[in-house]
């Protein structure tokens, strides 16, 4: 079960990778971003050199990891792939840093996990390209000077404010990026439809894209789990609205595009906790979460839908989950 479980997860990356734009023109939405990033880009290609260092905030699947493939294949660069997580040691960093080609573009996926020790390495690879290798220990430690190849590095984080500011303002660029509108995840949604080979017709679309939590990623998820259903249940090659109902009611996303963790979120807010103020660890702990998963992932949506609010107390319900979860508001009452 294991092993299927794997292969089938790897499947599901393989197909996300065919789905990933490959060029700027090609991304969908987020227009200032690309029109910014474009700018960078043909300044440091009329100057012959590296891009200046790129920082992406956002939640996750809104397309940091496809920007940054992008700014290595539009500058015609190779590009290296780590993460915040696999940088525990500065030594970790060191070997990763040295061994970049000149001009490579280094992807730092989830960077504000980094090593405190690794993070101070980077700020002087960022600025000067070069690193101080520590040799030995105690009194007889030295320091060695290495020179590295320039490159540009991108970082990504779900949450910038979590970066020292320090790092933050090694970077060139810095830039947000926001959920997407319906139409836009339509767009994605008609795009991926064409690359898997299935018919979706317009109102099908439109569906998934109001499904989806204004998350490309989820869009593209949905697409293939509607394309099964049709290909199971319905006419194989193009799936009808009906089944993109049916499809998404068995995967517990509701009319609106909350999961089944965004529900559990705003149940537990609004029954156990009778709408707030509650502290986020104490809210994470009641849906068994990780307190960085639910900042991360689940409230950043659910605050731009204008169901919960952050409150220098806690975390409160507004009307709008109330009236979501067909519950009064006044009563507040505990299960
Ligand atoms: P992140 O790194 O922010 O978690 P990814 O870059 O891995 O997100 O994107 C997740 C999926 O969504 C990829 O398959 C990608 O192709 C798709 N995607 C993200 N943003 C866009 C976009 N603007 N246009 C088209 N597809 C997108």
């Amino acid at each position: 079960f294991h092993d299927a479980g794997e292969v089938a997860d790897e499947a599901e990356l393989a197909i996300e990778g065919a789905l990933r734009p490959h060029s700027l023109d090609e991304f969908v939405g987020q227009q200032k971003v690309r029109g910014q990033l474009k700018l960078l880009l043909d300044a440091a290609r009329i100057q012959g050199r590296p891009a200046d260092h790129i920082l992406l905030s956002g939640p996750p699947g809104l397309g940091k990891t496809t920007l940054a493939m992008i700014v290595a294949h539009e500058s015609e660069r190779p590009l290296r792939l780590s993460s915040g997580p696999a940088i525990q040691h500065a030594g970790d960093l060191a070997a990763l840093l040295s061994s970049l080609t000149p001009g490579e573009v280094l992807f730092i996926d989830e960077i504000h996990r980094m090593a405190r020790s690794a993070e101070e390495m980077l700020y002087l690879a960022m600025e000067d390209f070069r690193i101080d290798i520590m040799v030995g220990k105690g009194a007889g430690a030295t320091s060695i000077p290495l020179e590295l190849a320039p490159f540009t590095l991108v970082g990504a984080t779900t949450r910038s404010g979590l970066l020292p500011n320090p790092l933050r303002d090694r970077f060139g660029f810095t830039a947000h990026l926001e959920y997407y509108e319906s139409e836009e995840l339509e767009r994605v949604v008609a795009r991926s439809a064409l690359v898997l080979g299935v018919q979706v017709p317009s109102i099908a679309r439109d569906e998934i894209a109001r499904r989806s939590r204004g998350t490309p990623r989820i869009a593209n998820r949905l697409l293939r789990r509607v394309r099964d259903y049709a290909l199971v249940h319905g006419e194989g090659s193009a799936a009808s609205a009906g089944d993109v109902h049916a499809a998404l009611d068995l995967y517990d996303v509701d009319r609106i595009g909350l999961d089944r963790l965004d529900r559990a979120v705003l149940e537990a807010l609004v029954r156990k906790f009778r709408g707030g103020p509650v502290g986020l660890s104490t809210l994470a702990v009641a849906v068994g979460e990780e307190p960085e998963t639910v900042e991360s992932v689940v409230e950043p949506y659910l605050v731009r839908i204008g169901f919960m609010g952050r409150t220098p107390r806690g975390r409160i319900a507004m009307p709008e989950a109330y009236q979501h979860l067909g519950l009064p508001q006044a009563t507040g009452s505990p299960l």
